[in-house]
């Protein structure tokens, strides 16, 4: 491919962008931004595009890096708060550090054809979670919905498709972020889960949390962001506030919105995106 028709690609990735921004509610981006100034300003100007671009097409790498290294946070877990299902990896003292043993495979085996509260009778498939074992940055929701229960894949619907475009906003895929929910099989005409249904499954996420130890969870919605802080206060008042994960030392949870209700509320979109440029700077360790 020549320099011009990979300057035609690089517009064309900018219009696409620029149509993620739109999806989500944003229309002042500026009035001067277009997808060719969005271009050119990547590579610098029109003349230098061909010497910029050749690297890239040698390298065959055309995405930047954006991601700092992960820096390991001293893993401490409370033998208190732990559920029965973690507690295997624990000694008897009261603060040990925590070396977690098992997969995400460990996990999802020891999960099965599980039986162990009632939405079991009424799912069509278990929606585990999915995306990359080692991610920074872990999204977690409430419980899957009618596309996700009927695909076994979370956040695939409506509401997944414009996490999948938050995502991309903040320049990572979605196969660079894990992605799960608290609820692993889909109550009832997505009825609120019911806490015997909670405290049966819960235990999982905190689970995959402990195996996968992102740097930043941003919990989507009231009922994930609560139970994963173990707490009362409402998303209103906590979203967009960085808290301790109270399992493990050292993981930050960053409240958001879920993305079905910014489809219900699209004015609450621009929170959501201010929420996640604090994700994005934190993650490249800007604040
Ligand atoms: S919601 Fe969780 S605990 Fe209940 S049946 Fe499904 S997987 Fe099991």
């Amino acid at each position: 491919m020549d320099a011009r028709a990979e300057l035609q690609e690089l517009i064309q990735q900018a219009r696409e962008h620029l149509l993620y921004f739109r999806d989500l509610g944003l229309t002042n981006i500026g009035e001067e931004t277009t997808p060719e100034r969005m271009a050119l300003s990547a590579i610098g100007s029109e003349e230098q595009a061909p010497a910029v671009l050749a690297p890239m097409v040698e390298q065959n790498n055309p995405e930047p890096k954006i991601l700092t290294p992960p820096i390991q946070p001293e893993i401490i877990m409370k033998k208190e708060s732990v559920p029965a299902a973690t507690s295997l990896f624990l000694a008897d003292d009261a603060v040990e550090p925590l070396i977690v043993t098992e997969t995400l495979e460990d996990i999802r085996r020891d999960l099965g054809d599980c039986k162990r509260c009632k939405l079991w009778s009424t799912r069509t498939n278990i929606v585990f979670g999915e995306g990359n074992p080692n991610a920074e940055l872990m999204f977690v929701g409430e419980a899957p919905g009618a596309d996700e229960d009927a695909s076994g894949r979370p956040f695939v619907g409506r509401a997944g498709q414009l996490l999948t475009k938050m995502i991309e906003a903040i320049e990572m895929k979605r196969e660079d972020v894990y992605i799960a929910n608290t609820l692993k099989s889909r109550p009832p005409g997505n009825r609120n889960p019911e806490p015997d249904e909670t405290s049966a499954c819960i235990p999982f996420v905190y689970r995959q949390i402990a195996t996968i130890r992102p740097k930043l969870i941003v919990t989507l919605g009231n009922p994930a962001t609560q139970g994963l802080l173990e707490t009362k206060v409402g998303i209103t008042r906590i979203r967009g506030t960085f808290q301790e994960y109270p399992r493990i030392a050292g993981i930050k949870v960053l409240p958001t919105y879920h993305p079905a209700y910014l489809l219900r509320s699209p004015d609450k979109k621009r929170e959501a995106w201010e929420d996640l440029k604090k994700a994005r700077a934190f993650l490249r360790g800007e604040i």
